[in-house]
Protein backbone atom coordinates (compact mmCIF):
# COMPACT_ATOMS: atom_id res chain seq x y z
CA UNK A 1 0.00 0.00 0.00
CA UNK A 2 1.02 3.65 -0.55
CA UNK A 3 3.09 5.28 2.33
CA UNK A 4 2.31 8.92 2.23
CA UNK A 5 -0.46 10.19 -0.89
CA UNK A 6 0.09 14.09 -1.36
CA UNK A 7 -3.66 15.42 -1.77
CA UNK A 8 -3.23 18.17 -4.91
CA UNK A 9 -6.77 19.66 -4.19
CA UNK A 10 -9.01 21.79 -2.32
CA UNK A 11 -12.03 21.67 -0.95
CA UNK A 12 -14.29 19.11 -0.18
CA UNK A 13 -12.84 16.88 -2.60
CA UNK A 14 -9.64 17.06 -0.51
CA UNK A 15 -11.25 16.42 2.47
CA UNK A 16 -12.70 13.11 0.88
CA UNK A 17 -9.98 11.61 -0.39
CA UNK A 18 -7.92 12.23 2.99
CA UNK A 19 -10.65 10.24 4.98
CA UNK A 20 -10.06 7.73 2.48
CA UNK A 21 -6.29 7.78 3.06
CA UNK A 22 -6.96 7.68 6.99
CA UNK A 23 -9.08 4.53 6.38
CA UNK A 24 -6.50 2.61 5.05
CA UNK A 25 -3.41 3.95 7.18
CA UNK A 26 -1.92 5.80 4.61
CA UNK A 27 -0.02 9.12 5.88
CA UNK A 28 -1.66 12.57 4.27
CA UNK A 29 0.01 15.59 2.65
CA UNK A 30 -2.19 18.58 2.52
CA UNK A 31 -1.07 21.78 -0.02
CA UNK A 32 -3.13 24.31 0.14
CA UNK A 33 -2.96 28.10 -1.01
CA UNK A 34 -2.27 31.04 0.93
CA UNK A 35 -5.98 31.45 0.63
CA UNK A 36 -6.82 28.42 2.08
CA UNK A 37 -4.63 27.91 4.87
CA UNK A 38 -8.06 27.71 6.93
CA UNK A 39 -9.30 23.97 4.87
CA UNK A 40 -11.08 21.34 7.15
CA UNK A 41 -8.38 19.21 5.45
CA UNK A 42 -5.19 21.19 6.05
CA UNK A 43 -6.36 20.80 10.03
CA UNK A 44 -6.92 17.05 9.61
CA UNK A 45 -3.88 16.22 7.98
CA UNK A 46 -0.71 14.73 9.11
CA UNK A 47 1.40 17.63 6.84
CA UNK A 48 0.47 20.46 5.01
CA UNK A 49 2.24 22.66 3.28
CA UNK A 50 1.61 25.94 1.31
CA UNK A 51 1.91 25.87 -2.15
CA UNK A 52 1.40 29.69 -3.15
CA UNK A 53 -0.86 32.22 -3.36
CA UNK A 54 -4.46 32.59 -3.47
CA UNK A 55 -4.53 31.98 -7.56
CA UNK A 56 -5.08 29.05 -8.96
CA UNK A 57 -2.09 29.01 -11.83
CA UNK A 58 0.30 29.94 -9.04
CA UNK A 59 -0.62 27.24 -6.55
CA UNK A 60 -3.13 24.02 -7.42
CA UNK A 61 -2.18 24.43 -11.22
CA UNK A 62 1.44 24.95 -10.06
CA UNK A 63 2.98 21.17 -11.18
CA UNK A 64 6.52 22.20 -9.89
CA UNK A 65 5.15 23.67 -6.74
CA UNK A 66 3.24 20.38 -6.21
CA UNK A 67 6.01 18.24 -7.27
CA UNK A 68 8.75 19.69 -4.76
CA UNK A 69 6.05 19.57 -1.94
CA UNK A 70 5.91 15.70 -2.94
CA UNK A 71 9.65 15.89 -2.80
CA UNK A 72 10.16 18.01 0.97
CA UNK A 73 7.33 15.75 2.21
CA UNK A 74 8.70 12.10 1.31
CA UNK A 75 5.43 11.35 -0.12
CA UNK A 76 5.19 8.43 -2.44
CA UNK A 77 1.55 8.80 -4.04
CA UNK A 78 -0.06 11.99 -5.54
CA UNK A 79 -3.91 12.30 -5.94
CA UNK A 80 -5.14 14.76 -8.12
CA UNK A 81 -9.05 14.74 -6.99
CA UNK A 82 -10.95 16.67 -9.91
CA UNK A 83 -10.73 19.41 -11.54
CA UNK A 84 -7.33 21.79 -11.59
CA UNK A 85 -4.87 19.40 -13.02
CA UNK A 86 -6.22 16.06 -12.70
CA UNK A 87 -7.07 15.50 -16.20
CA UNK A 88 -3.61 17.17 -17.42
CA UNK A 89 -1.68 14.80 -19.24
CA UNK A 90 1.63 16.65 -18.59
CA UNK A 91 1.36 16.37 -15.32
CA UNK A 92 0.85 12.79 -14.38
CA UNK A 93 3.71 12.20 -16.64
CA UNK A 94 5.68 14.66 -14.27
CA UNK A 95 4.90 13.39 -11.58
CA UNK A 96 5.59 9.57 -12.55
CA UNK A 97 8.78 10.97 -14.12
CA UNK A 98 9.86 12.80 -10.66
CA UNK A 99 9.73 8.85 -9.70
CA UNK A 100 5.95 9.51 -7.26
CA UNK A 101 2.67 7.15 -7.96
CA UNK A 102 -0.22 9.23 -10.18
CA UNK A 103 -3.29 8.04 -8.67
CA UNK A 104 -5.20 7.79 -11.54
CA UNK A 105 -4.69 6.47 -15.64
CA UNK A 106 -1.44 6.53 -17.43
CA UNK A 107 -0.37 9.78 -18.96
CA UNK A 108 -0.88 8.07 -22.25
CA UNK A 109 -4.93 7.17 -21.35
CA UNK A 110 -5.24 10.98 -20.24
CA UNK A 111 -3.84 12.45 -23.81
CA UNK A 112 -5.98 10.17 -25.41
CA UNK A 113 -9.38 10.65 -23.55
CA UNK A 114 -8.23 14.45 -23.52
CA UNK A 115 -8.91 15.01 -27.09
CA UNK A 116 -12.30 14.46 -27.93
CA UNK A 117 -11.56 13.29 -31.32
CA UNK A 118 -8.69 10.58 -31.04
CA UNK A 119 -11.26 9.75 -27.86
CA UNK A 120 -14.63 8.92 -29.85
CA UNK A 121 -12.19 7.27 -32.09
CA UNK A 122 -10.77 4.94 -29.63
CA UNK A 123 -14.33 4.04 -28.55
CA UNK A 124 -16.07 3.60 -31.96
CA UNK A 125 -13.32 0.80 -32.40
CA UNK A 126 -14.03 -0.86 -29.07
CA UNK A 127 -17.61 -0.98 -29.98
CA UNK A 128 -18.96 1.77 -27.74
CA UNK A 129 -21.31 4.06 -29.44
CA UNK A 130 -20.96 7.60 -30.59
CA UNK A 131 -22.72 10.47 -31.50
CA UNK A 132 -23.14 10.09 -35.11
CA UNK A 133 -20.54 13.11 -37.17
CA UNK A 134 -17.75 13.98 -38.90
CA UNK A 135 -15.23 10.95 -37.20
CA UNK A 136 -12.35 13.00 -37.26
CA UNK A 137 -11.44 16.68 -37.15
CA UNK A 138 -13.32 19.13 -39.86
CA UNK A 139 -11.15 19.75 -42.97
CA UNK A 140 -10.41 23.86 -43.65
CA UNK A 141 -11.95 23.53 -47.42
CA UNK A 142 -15.94 24.99 -47.18
CA UNK A 143 -17.25 22.62 -49.53
CA UNK A 144 -16.18 19.70 -47.42
CA UNK A 145 -17.59 20.98 -44.36
CA UNK A 146 -20.85 21.74 -46.13
CA UNK A 147 -21.00 18.01 -47.49
CA UNK A 148 -20.25 16.57 -43.84
CA UNK A 149 -23.09 18.79 -42.32
CA UNK A 150 -25.14 17.15 -45.12
CA UNK A 151 -24.49 13.78 -44.29
CA UNK A 152 -25.10 14.14 -40.53
CA UNK A 153 -28.47 16.06 -40.62
CA UNK A 154 -28.89 19.08 -39.31
CA UNK A 155 -29.23 20.50 -36.48
CA UNK A 156 -25.17 19.85 -36.32
CA UNK A 157 -23.08 21.04 -33.07
CA UNK A 158 -19.51 21.98 -33.48
CA UNK A 159 -17.11 21.45 -30.86
CA UNK A 160 -13.42 21.81 -30.18
CA UNK A 161 -11.45 18.71 -29.78
CA UNK A 162 -9.81 20.13 -27.16
CA UNK A 163 -12.68 21.49 -25.23
CA UNK A 164 -14.01 21.42 -22.14
CA UNK A 165 -16.75 22.40 -19.07
CA UNK A 166 -19.04 23.20 -21.37
CA UNK A 167 -17.31 25.63 -23.64
CA UNK A 168 -15.72 25.53 -27.23
CA UNK A 169 -19.17 24.21 -28.37
CA UNK A 170 -21.85 25.73 -30.89
CA UNK A 171 -25.09 24.50 -32.65
CA UNK A 172 -25.65 25.19 -36.26
CA UNK A 173 -29.24 24.66 -37.69
CA UNK A 174 -28.91 25.25 -41.20
CA UNK A 175 -26.42 25.77 -43.86
CA UNK A 176 -26.20 29.13 -44.69
CA UNK A 177 -24.87 29.72 -41.05
CA UNK A 178 -22.41 26.57 -41.29
CA UNK A 179 -19.07 27.71 -42.60
CA UNK A 180 -19.19 31.19 -40.65
CA UNK A 181 -19.83 29.20 -37.32
CA UNK A 182 -17.10 26.61 -38.20
CA UNK A 183 -14.49 29.22 -38.41
CA UNK A 184 -15.51 31.09 -35.02
CA UNK A 185 -15.21 27.92 -33.16
CA UNK A 186 -11.67 27.66 -34.59
CA UNK A 187 -11.29 30.93 -33.38
CA UNK A 188 -12.23 30.34 -29.96
CA UNK A 189 -10.85 26.92 -29.62
CA UNK A 190 -7.65 28.28 -30.58
CA UNK A 191 -7.80 30.80 -27.95
CA UNK A 192 -9.01 29.17 -25.24
CA UNK A 193 -7.48 25.63 -25.66
CA UNK A 194 -4.32 25.91 -27.69
CA UNK A 195 -5.79 23.89 -30.47
CA UNK A 196 -8.24 24.83 -33.67
CA UNK A 197 -9.28 21.29 -33.85
CA UNK A 198 -13.32 21.23 -34.56
CA UNK A 199 -15.23 18.46 -35.16
CA UNK A 200 -18.64 18.01 -35.85
CA UNK A 201 -21.73 15.99 -34.34
CA UNK A 202 -25.49 15.49 -34.51
CA UNK A 203 -27.45 18.22 -32.38
CA UNK A 204 -29.13 15.70 -30.04
CA UNK A 205 -32.55 17.37 -29.41
CA UNK A 206 -33.88 16.55 -26.41
CA UNK A 207 -31.24 13.98 -25.09
CA UNK A 208 -30.75 13.09 -20.85
CA UNK A 209 -27.24 13.06 -19.81
CA UNK A 210 -26.62 9.44 -18.65
CA UNK A 211 -22.79 8.10 -17.38
CA UNK A 212 -21.33 5.24 -16.20
CA UNK A 213 -18.63 4.37 -13.76
CA UNK A 214 -15.61 2.37 -14.33
CA UNK A 215 -13.04 0.99 -12.09
CA UNK A 216 -10.03 -0.77 -14.03
CA UNK A 217 -6.54 -2.24 -12.57
CA UNK A 218 -4.48 -1.33 -15.46
CA UNK A 219 -3.87 -4.75 -15.73
CA UNK A 220 -6.85 -5.05 -18.36
CA UNK A 221 -9.08 -5.85 -15.41
CA UNK A 222 -12.64 -3.99 -15.47
CA UNK A 223 -15.96 -3.37 -14.15
CA UNK A 224 -18.31 -1.01 -14.36
CA UNK A 225 -20.81 0.33 -11.12
CA UNK A 226 -23.81 1.15 -13.11
CA UNK A 227 -24.66 4.52 -14.45
CA UNK A 228 -25.66 7.38 -12.93
CA UNK A 229 -28.18 10.58 -14.57
CA UNK A 230 -27.13 14.06 -14.44
CA UNK A 231 -29.29 15.67 -16.74
CA UNK A 232 -30.52 18.59 -14.37
CA UNK A 233 -27.94 21.09 -15.62
CA UNK A 234 -27.03 24.94 -16.24
CA UNK A 235 -24.89 26.19 -18.23
CA UNK A 236 -23.95 22.25 -18.82
CA UNK A 237 -22.55 22.62 -15.07
CA UNK A 238 -24.39 19.43 -13.27
CA UNK A 239 -26.92 20.39 -10.40
CA UNK A 240 -28.50 17.18 -9.25
CA UNK A 241 -27.30 13.83 -10.10
CA UNK A 242 -28.84 9.60 -8.96
CA UNK A 243 -28.23 6.45 -9.99
CA UNK A 244 -29.41 4.25 -10.68
CA UNK A 245 -30.30 6.29 -13.79
CA UNK A 246 -34.22 6.38 -14.40
CA UNK A 247 -36.63 5.25 -16.83
CA UNK A 248 -33.63 3.44 -19.05
CA UNK A 249 -34.64 0.43 -21.32
CA UNK A 250 -32.67 -2.39 -19.48
CA UNK A 251 -31.12 -4.11 -22.67
CA UNK A 252 -29.35 -0.77 -23.60
CA UNK A 253 -28.24 -0.02 -19.91
CA UNK A 254 -26.87 -3.81 -19.73
CA UNK A 255 -24.77 -3.29 -23.19
CA UNK A 256 -23.40 0.14 -22.58
CA UNK A 257 -22.26 -0.68 -19.65
CA UNK A 258 -20.71 -3.62 -20.88
CA UNK A 259 -19.12 -2.00 -23.63
CA UNK A 260 -17.66 0.61 -21.71
CA UNK A 261 -15.79 -2.81 -19.14
CA UNK A 262 -15.07 -3.96 -22.73
CA UNK A 263 -13.11 -0.13 -23.72
CA UNK A 264 -11.42 -0.27 -20.82
CA UNK A 265 -10.17 -3.94 -20.88
CA UNK A 266 -8.75 -2.78 -24.25
CA UNK A 267 -6.85 0.07 -23.50
CA UNK A 268 -5.67 -1.05 -20.40
CA UNK A 269 -7.43 1.60 -18.24
CA UNK A 270 -6.41 2.49 -14.78
CA UNK A 271 -8.19 4.09 -11.83
CA UNK A 272 -11.51 5.19 -11.48
CA UNK A 273 -13.04 6.67 -14.66
CA UNK A 274 -16.62 7.66 -16.27
CA UNK A 275 -17.60 7.10 -19.29
CA UNK A 276 -20.37 10.42 -20.29
CA UNK A 277 -23.18 9.39 -23.22
CA UNK A 278 -26.16 11.41 -23.88
CA UNK A 279 -29.33 9.06 -24.07
CA UNK A 280 -32.29 10.07 -26.50
CA UNK A 281 -34.83 7.80 -27.93
CA UNK A 282 -33.49 4.41 -25.60
CA UNK A 283 -29.90 4.68 -27.38
CA UNK A 284 -26.79 6.12 -25.78
CA UNK A 285 -23.95 8.19 -27.57
CA UNK A 286 -20.60 8.57 -26.07
CA UNK A 287 -19.68 12.24 -25.65
CA UNK A 288 -16.24 11.88 -23.75
CA UNK A 289 -14.64 10.25 -21.00
CA UNK A 290 -13.47 11.58 -17.38
CA UNK A 291 -10.42 10.29 -16.61
CA UNK A 292 -10.84 10.57 -12.92
CA UNK A 293 -13.12 10.86 -9.61
CA UNK A 294 -15.91 12.87 -10.19
CA UNK A 295 -17.96 14.98 -8.15
CA UNK A 296 -21.05 12.77 -8.23
CA UNK A 297 -19.17 9.55 -7.75
CA UNK A 298 -21.09 9.25 -3.79
CA UNK A 299 -24.32 8.51 -5.41
CA UNK A 300 -23.02 5.01 -6.80
CA UNK A 301 -21.12 4.14 -3.80
CA UNK A 302 -24.12 4.50 -1.70
CA UNK A 303 -26.33 1.92 -4.68
CA UNK A 304 -23.58 -0.38 -4.53
CA UNK A 305 -21.50 0.19 -1.16
CA UNK A 306 -17.98 0.38 -3.21
CA UNK A 307 -15.87 3.24 -2.18
CA UNK A 308 -14.46 4.64 -5.12
CA UNK A 309 -11.61 6.29 -3.66
CA UNK A 310 -10.67 3.43 -1.66
CA UNK A 311 -10.57 1.44 -5.10
CA UNK A 312 -8.43 4.34 -6.67
CA UNK A 313 -5.83 4.33 -3.57
CA UNK A 314 -5.86 0.44 -4.14
CA UNK A 315 -5.07 0.38 -7.13
CA UNK A 316 -2.15 2.84 -7.06
CA UNK A 317 -0.97 0.90 -4.67
CA UNK A 318 -0.80 -2.50 -7.19
CA UNK A 319 -3.26 -3.96 -5.65
CA UNK A 320 -6.40 -5.89 -7.30
CA UNK A 321 -10.07 -4.07 -7.98
CA UNK A 322 -11.63 -5.56 -4.46
CA UNK A 323 -14.57 -6.65 -5.85
CA UNK A 324 -15.60 -8.63 -8.75
CA UNK A 325 -18.69 -7.91 -11.42
CA UNK A 326 -20.85 -10.52 -10.68
CA UNK A 327 -20.22 -9.48 -6.41
CA UNK A 328 -21.98 -6.14 -7.26
CA UNK A 329 -25.45 -5.77 -6.85
CA UNK A 330 -27.41 -1.99 -7.18
CA UNK A 331 -29.41 -2.21 -4.49
CA UNK A 332 -31.71 1.49 -3.68
CA UNK A 333 -31.47 4.80 -5.34
CA UNK A 334 -29.42 7.84 -4.49
CA UNK A 335 -29.24 11.63 -5.20
CA UNK A 336 -27.03 14.52 -4.88
CA UNK A 337 -27.80 18.16 -4.17
CA UNK A 338 -24.75 20.49 -5.12
CA UNK A 339 -24.96 23.40 -2.83
CA UNK A 340 -23.27 26.30 -4.25
CA UNK A 341 -22.06 29.41 -2.64
CA UNK A 342 -24.18 31.63 -5.08
CA UNK A 343 -26.74 33.48 -5.40
CA UNK A 344 -29.93 31.38 -5.74
CA UNK A 345 -31.87 33.78 -8.28
CA UNK A 346 -28.59 35.74 -9.97
CA UNK A 347 -26.20 32.45 -10.07
CA UNK A 348 -23.16 34.81 -8.76
CA UNK A 349 -20.80 33.32 -7.03
CA UNK A 350 -21.26 34.54 -3.07
CA UNK A 351 -17.78 34.42 -1.27
CA UNK A 352 -17.36 34.92 2.39
CA UNK A 353 -17.93 34.21 6.30
CA UNK A 354 -20.08 31.13 7.21
CA UNK A 355 -21.38 32.75 10.52
CA UNK A 356 -23.79 29.11 10.60
CA UNK A 357 -23.87 25.66 9.48
CA UNK A 358 -25.99 22.79 10.63
CA UNK A 359 -25.55 19.41 8.29
CA UNK A 360 -28.83 17.34 7.82
CA UNK A 361 -28.66 13.78 9.13
CA UNK A 362 -30.57 10.50 9.77
CA UNK A 363 -31.01 7.52 8.08
CA UNK A 364 -29.90 7.53 4.50
CA UNK A 365 -28.41 11.17 4.67
CA UNK A 366 -24.30 11.67 3.84
CA UNK A 367 -23.09 15.20 3.17
CA UNK A 368 -19.60 15.94 1.98
CA UNK A 369 -18.35 18.77 2.59
CA UNK A 370 -15.46 20.97 3.95
CA UNK A 371 -17.04 23.97 5.63
CA UNK A 372 -17.64 24.70 8.77
CA UNK A 373 -18.98 27.07 11.61
CA UNK A 374 -16.70 30.56 10.74
CA UNK A 375 -15.35 29.27 7.80
CA UNK A 376 -14.59 32.16 5.11
CA UNK A 377 -15.65 30.55 1.63
CA UNK A 378 -12.79 32.35 -0.61
CA UNK A 379 -13.91 34.47 -3.61
CA UNK A 380 -11.05 32.51 -5.78
CA UNK A 381 -12.31 28.90 -6.81
CA UNK A 382 -15.50 26.85 -7.91
CA UNK A 383 -18.16 27.47 -5.50
CA UNK A 384 -19.10 23.76 -4.54
CA UNK A 385 -19.16 23.95 -0.75
CA UNK A 386 -21.32 20.84 0.18
CA UNK A 387 -23.30 17.89 -1.47
CA UNK A 388 -25.92 16.77 0.27
CA UNK A 389 -26.52 13.05 -0.53
CA UNK A 390 -29.47 11.15 0.19
CA UNK A 391 -30.30 7.23 -0.19
CA UNK A 392 -33.44 5.28 -0.42
CA UNK A 393 -34.47 1.60 -0.78
CA UNK A 394 -36.17 3.29 -4.09
CA UNK A 395 -36.09 6.76 -5.96
CA UNK A 396 -39.18 7.66 -3.96
CA UNK A 397 -37.62 7.04 -0.18
CA UNK A 398 -34.01 9.16 -1.73
CA UNK A 399 -36.80 11.82 -2.94
CA UNK A 400 -38.32 12.14 0.66
CA UNK A 401 -35.03 12.08 2.61
CA UNK A 402 -33.46 15.01 0.67
CA UNK A 403 -37.10 16.67 0.61
CA UNK A 404 -35.99 16.29 4.70
CA UNK A 405 -31.85 17.05 4.57
CA UNK A 406 -32.76 20.13 2.56
CA UNK A 407 -34.98 21.46 5.11
CA UNK A 408 -32.71 20.99 7.92
CA UNK A 409 -29.65 22.15 6.11
CA UNK A 410 -28.26 25.86 7.87
CA UNK A 411 -25.61 28.09 6.11
CA UNK A 412 -25.97 31.23 6.77
CA UNK A 413 -23.37 34.37 6.43
CA UNK A 414 -23.61 33.50 2.57
CA UNK A 415 -26.23 33.18 -0.14
CA UNK A 416 -26.12 29.36 -1.43
CA UNK A 417 -28.65 27.96 -4.11
CA UNK A 418 -30.25 25.64 -1.54
CA UNK A 419 -33.76 27.01 -2.18
CA UNK A 420 -33.57 26.01 -5.68
CA UNK A 421 -32.80 22.30 -4.67
CA UNK A 422 -35.69 22.66 -2.59
CA UNK A 423 -37.88 23.63 -5.24
CA UNK A 424 -36.50 20.95 -7.38
CA UNK A 425 -36.61 17.71 -5.21
CA UNK A 426 -40.68 19.29 -5.48
CA UNK A 427 -41.15 19.33 -8.98
CA UNK A 428 -42.79 17.16 -10.89
CA UNK A 429 -41.64 16.42 -13.99
CA UNK A 430 -38.36 16.17 -12.09
CA UNK A 431 -39.99 13.44 -9.60
CA UNK A 432 -41.01 11.90 -12.31
CA UNK A 433 -37.99 10.98 -14.21
CA UNK A 434 -36.13 10.99 -16.92
CA UNK A 435 -35.77 15.33 -17.84
CA UNK A 436 -33.48 16.33 -20.59
CA UNK A 437 -30.81 18.08 -20.08
CA UNK A 438 -32.49 21.62 -21.06
CA UNK A 439 -35.23 20.88 -18.45
CA UNK A 440 -33.79 22.92 -15.87
CA UNK A 441 -32.88 26.18 -18.07
CA UNK A 442 -36.47 26.04 -19.67
CA UNK A 443 -37.86 25.87 -16.14
CA UNK A 444 -35.38 29.02 -15.00
CA UNK A 445 -36.74 30.84 -18.15
CA UNK A 446 -39.73 30.31 -17.07
CA UNK A 447 -39.39 31.67 -13.80
P1 LIG B 1 -17.41 19.29 -22.00
O1 LIG B 1 -16.15 18.48 -22.03
O2 LIG B 1 -17.15 20.73 -22.30
O3 LIG B 1 -18.24 19.04 -20.80
P2 LIG B 1 -19.16 17.53 -23.59
O4 LIG B 1 -18.77 16.94 -24.89
O5 LIG B 1 -19.20 16.63 -22.41
O6 LIG B 1 -18.24 18.82 -23.29
O7 LIG B 1 -20.58 18.22 -23.75
C1 LIG B 1 -21.10 19.01 -22.71
C2 LIG B 1 -22.60 19.16 -22.85
O8 LIG B 1 -22.93 19.76 -24.12
C3 LIG B 1 -23.36 17.85 -22.84
O9 LIG B 1 -23.62 17.40 -21.52
C4 LIG B 1 -24.64 18.27 -23.55
O10 LIG B 1 -25.43 19.04 -22.68
C5 LIG B 1 -24.13 19.20 -24.64
N1 LIG B 1 -23.81 18.45 -25.88
C6 LIG B 1 -22.60 18.01 -26.27
N2 LIG B 1 -22.67 17.33 -27.45
C7 LIG B 1 -23.99 17.35 -27.81
C8 LIG B 1 -24.71 16.81 -28.93
N3 LIG B 1 -24.13 16.13 -29.91
N4 LIG B 1 -26.06 17.02 -28.95
C9 LIG B 1 -26.68 17.71 -27.96
N5 LIG B 1 -26.05 18.24 -26.90
C10 LIG B 1 -24.71 18.06 -26.81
Amino acid sequence: MLDKVLIANRGEIALRILRACKALDIQTVAVYSKADADLMHVRLADEAICIGPAGATESYLHAPAIISAAEVSNADGIHPGYGFLAENADFAEQVEQSGFTFIGPRSETIRLMGDKVSAKDAMRKAGVPTVPGSDGPLPDDPEAIIEAAREVGYPVIIKAAAGGGGRGMRVVHNEAALVNSVQITRGEAGVAFGSDVVYMEKFLQRPRHVEIQVIADGEGNAIHLGDRDCSLQRRHQKVIEEAPAPIIDEAARREVAEACVKACKEIGYRGAGTFEFLYEDGRFYFIEMNTRVQVEHPVTELITGVDIVREQLRIASGLPISVAQEDISFTGHALECRINAEDPQTFMPSPGRITTFHAPGGPGVRVDSHIYDGYTVPPFYDSLIAKVISYGEDRDQAMARMRQALDELVIEGIRTNTALHRELVRDASFMAGGVSIHYLESKLEDG
